[in-house]
């Protein structure tokens, strides 16, 4: 992500100040729902909202130190992430191998996303098509406990 396309993009990366109500406001309604917004889960969640793009595990794990901070031990990184799936604000993309944080406030839903090949920006969307996939599940018998869409195309800017 990132590599350039030529394409004219509108959307910068969100600002700092953004980018802080969001992590205060959830860390308030984890601590309200009895979970606990570590340092580490947070600095995640802030490089993920502060890239407002995909990033790959291991871009996390080197940024997590900051600009001169040394790189994280990769495992806080990854039970991090795996936290922040679990609560619904952030959410793995197979098919790129990177993590996005969530757009949506609903803690337990089913993601969309419509991934650009030409520029790589996704975008978080509501598809009802997951109500139907969650019918045919019980029909089956079957629990669904985590629901990723992934399509992939080209965005506004790339069309
Ligand atoms: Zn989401
Ligand atoms: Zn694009
Ligand atoms: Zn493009």
């Amino acid at each position: 992500m990132g590599d350039a396309c030529h394409h004219h993009h509108h959307d910068g990366p969100p600002d700092a100040a953004d980018v802080r109500g969001v992590l205060d406001a959830v860390a308030a309604r984890l601590s309200a729902g009895g979970e606990r917004m570590t340092a580490a889960r947070l600095r995640v969640l802030e490089l993920l909202l502060t890239a407002g793009e995909p990033v790959k595990a291991y871009d996390l794990i080197a940024r997590f130190g900051g600009e001169d901070g040394p790189p994280a031990k990769p495992p806080t990184v990854y039970r991090a992430l795996e936290f922040l799936e679990r609560q619904g604000l952030a959410h793995r993309i197979a098919s790129i191998s990177a993590y996005v944080a969530c757009s949506s406030a609903d803690a337990d839903h089913a993601a969309a996303f419509l991934i650009c090949d030409c520029c790589g920006a996704t975008a978080e969307v509501a598809a009802s098509v997951a109500d139907g996939l969650g019918a045919a599940a019980s029909k089956a018998g079957y629990v669904i406990e985590r629901t990723t869409i992934e399509a992939h195309g080209r965005c506004p800017a790339c069309v």
